[in-house]
């Protein structure tokens, strides 16, 4: 039975000091119409490893300069090499080797000499292992980006924003370095949605994340919908005055959306308020005094008339 065609596009590194074994493995395994690359001995092994990123790697134990034991942990350490099966094909049928195989990472191995449908059996399965294996890992970490993306706007959501908030502060502690935080909150959204209706409000807060992501643009920092009609912008290595430029930022490209608001109190088109503050995070302050700062100087705004911004400087900070 042949690989099936996925398979058969597969590359095998064949790694034997040996040239007749390495043509009969050639052989057989282009027979079964894998392609295959060739090293004489481990350090070629690695070279090529990292040229042509291999399907699978056949790797004789016993080789001068660099054995197949010491071959399999430098691969280990490659970085690309993170789920690529190593087939470790050893002479010696002592218990010793086969341990010392799986201590450095070979995921199977075979005995010398060949049986060739073991050999064919065990290729075609290690293939269809890391390739599963690697698709997993692929949905693993598309399911992690979406746990922390907001549906709706997407933009962060508010797990997304507390990781990274945390982050964020703990790198700043360390660096000595200011970040700062804005809360942004939309004004008279409730009366916005019962003029124009959930939909068209759903619609709103799309418009203005995309608004406060076209401001912010350094690639550390992170804009999140926190809450229902609330956004947060964390900007690292960022002090007062350069929170000051993004916040005004901010409300006015709101503002310069000019979406209609019949009903707001302070303007004919939809409004934000935002409140920030700013630290250098210590030792013994915490992120939670930064986010309530944060959250009083947005209390503020609103009632100092909306559409605008405040900020707090923390008496720490002073
Ligand atoms: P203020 O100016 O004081 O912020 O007034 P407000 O009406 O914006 O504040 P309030 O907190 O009373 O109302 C927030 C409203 O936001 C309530 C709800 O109708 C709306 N809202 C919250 N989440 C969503 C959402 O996901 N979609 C839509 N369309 N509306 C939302
Ligand atoms: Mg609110
Ligand atoms: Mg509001």
């Amino acid at each position: 039975m042949k690989a099936n065609p996925q398979e058969s596009q597969s590359l095998v590194l064949i790694v034997d000091d040996e040239p007749f074994i390495r043509m009969i493995l050639r052989n057989f395994l282009e027979r079964e119409a894998y392609q295959i690359v060739e090293a004489r001995n481990g350090i070629e092994a690695l070279t090529m490893y990292n040229k042509v990123h291999p399907d699978i790697v056949l790797l004789d134990a016993i080789m001068p300069d660099m054995d197949g034991f010491e071959c399999c942990t430098q691969l280990q350490i490659l970085d690309c090499s993170k789920h690529i099966p190593v087939l470790m094909i050893t002479g010696l049928e002592d218990e010793e080797s086969v341990d010392r195989a799986f201590e450095v990472g070979a995921m199977d191995y075979i005995t010398k000499p060949i049986h060739w449908p073991v050999l064919r059996q065990r290729v075609k399965r290690l293939i269809q292992q890391s390739q599963l294996q690697q698709k997993l890992e692929a949905v693993n970490l598309e399911l992690q980006r979406l746990v922390t993306i907001d549906g709706l706007t997407e933009v962060a959501n508010r797990r997304g924003f507390e990781e990274y908030f945390y982050q964020e502060w703990q790198r700043m502690k360390r660096e000595q370095q200011p970040l700062s935080l804005i809360l942004c909150d939309v004004d008279f959204f409730k009366s916005y949605n019962d003029t124009y209706g959930h939909r068209v409000g759903d619609r709103c807060l799309i418009k203005i994340a995309q608004a406060i992501k076209d401001i912010v643009k350094r690639p550390g920092d992170l804009v999140a919908r926190y809450g229902g009609e609330e956004f947060a912008v964390i900007l690292p290595n960022t002090d007062t005055q350069g929170a000051t430029y993004v916040a005004e930022k901010i409300c006015d490209a709101v503002r310069k959306l000019a979406i209609p608001h019949q009903n707001s109190q302070v303007s004919r088109h939809v409004t934000i308020s935002a409140g920030f503050t700013t630290v250098i995070p210590q030792l013994n302050s915490d992120l939670e005094e930064m986010f309530a700062a944060a959250d009083r100087a947005l209390y503020q705004a609103k009632k100092a008339g909306r559409d605008r911004f405040v900020h707090i400087i923390l008496a720490t900070q002073k």
